[in-house]
């Protein structure tokens, strides 16, 4: 079997933040416990052979007790021999986090944690339902960084509240605690969210394009000056700390996703369980899932959207011959804006083009 990476999705959160739509639960301890019975069967019936990286996301993974996180990473190692170096990250929220969790982490075989900080403003971070305050993300930023060092931070940009000087500081604090990789997103409206809602009754006032742009322009300023690699759209790290288990993600490394509503890739097809914790449960590690067959459409269009979420960019030799007088045609225009750069037989988003990238790709498909 081809080398392959794990996710495992842990969908529990002890409350939910306004502008989420990931698959979660508010369901307590004993359920927890149980699912992590099932993520271990499940485990056990399709892991096999290889193992390069591991990720485990949510939800709120850092609510998952210390036996539990031994007894599934126990059962990730006996059932796929992990080939070195391997990456195994987990996501934390700020509230979570102290020493003896970390060290907990550490023993159960995680050397990466992926903190949830979304801003260090706490005007914003209560407008958005974060549990945590300013203070408590830098503690736990900082405690991360003591007890595991390689550490991932997650902000949020373009939030209610949040001004272009609000996201200055954030990126500052961020590079003065010396945090080696960030991931920062432009806050989207997820229809069914609280924040969608209240746009929807006009009870708050989105941050301007302009103001959106000009976070992003110094997100990728201050960041390239303070020695970040910007190697996809959202992520930044310094050297020797790009994120090797979603990087998996973009050059196409296969994957097998564990948990309810998670999803799986083998090159040949894309499946997914159950998005329902209760069902993933009683299944006991045979869970429902669904599965879609990839055409040779679908392939090529997955192949855009990675490769050109990269700052590596997608290399014109690798587009699938029938495809190639459509992106010959459909690229021009983009070209012309400014939104795609070619050289050296590789095509490229440009700054620009990285802030639209949304845009630029499903124009191309
Ligand atoms: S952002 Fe994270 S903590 Fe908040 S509801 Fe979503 S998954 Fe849960």
């Amino acid at each position: 079997m081809a080398r392959q990476n794990v996710y495992v999705h842990f969908p529990f959160c002890r409350s939910r933040c306004a502008y989420c739509d990931f698959y979660s639960t508010l369901l307590g301890a004993d359920v927890q416990h149980r699912y992590v019975d099932a993520l271990c069967r499940e485990a056990e019936a399709r892991i096999s052979g290889e193992v390069q990286h591991v990720y485990v996301g949510g939800g709120t993974p850092s609510l998952m007790c210390p036996d539990d996180m031994g007894r599934l990473m126990g059962v990730l190692s006996e059932r796929g021999r992990r080939l070195q170096p391997s990456e195994c990250t987990i996501e934390a929220n700020p509230d979570d986090i102290s020493a003896d969790w970390l060290r907990h982490a550490r023993t159960a075989g995680f050397n990466r944690v992926s903190l949830g900080v979304q801003s260090f403003n706490d005007d914003v971070l209560r407008f958005v339902g974060r549990r945590h305050s300013a203070t408590a993300a830098r503690k736990a930023a900082a405690l991360a960084l003591d007890l595991v060092g390689n550490v991932s931070i997650d902000l949020i940009y373009g939030l209610p509240l949040q001004t272009v000087d609000d996201f200055r500081r954030d990126v500052e604090t961020a590079i003065a605690m010396g945090v080696p990789h960030i991931s920062a997103y432009a806050l989207t409206y997820e229809e069914g969210t609280r924040l969608w809602r209240l746009r929807h009754e006009g009870s708050l006032t989105e941050t301007s394009d302009e103001a959106e742009w000009e976070m992003y322009d110094l997100l990728m300023n201050r960041l390239a000056d303070a020695g970040y690699e910007h190697y996809e759209i959202s992520n930044f790290a310094k050297p020797g700390y790009v994120a090797k288990h979603n990087s998996g993600y973009w050059d196409g490394t296969f994957y097998v996703g564990l948990g309810a509503a998670a999803h799986s890739y083998d090159g040949a097809c894309r499946r997914w369980n159950v998005a329902d914790v209760a069902q993933y449960v009683a299944a006991d590690g045979q869970p429902y899932f669904e599965l879609e067959m990839l055409t040779d459409q679908m392939r090529y269009e997955e192949l855009l959207m990675t490769r050109l979420r990269t700052r590596r960019g997608l290399r014109l030799a690798d587009v699938p011959e029938p495809f190639r007088p459509q992106l010959d045609q459909k690229k021009v225009p983009h070209l012309a804006a400014g939104n795609l750069e070619e050289a050296d037989g590789t095509l490229r988003l440009t700054r620009k083009g990285l802030f639209r990238s949304d845009d630029v790709l499903s124009d191309l498909f």
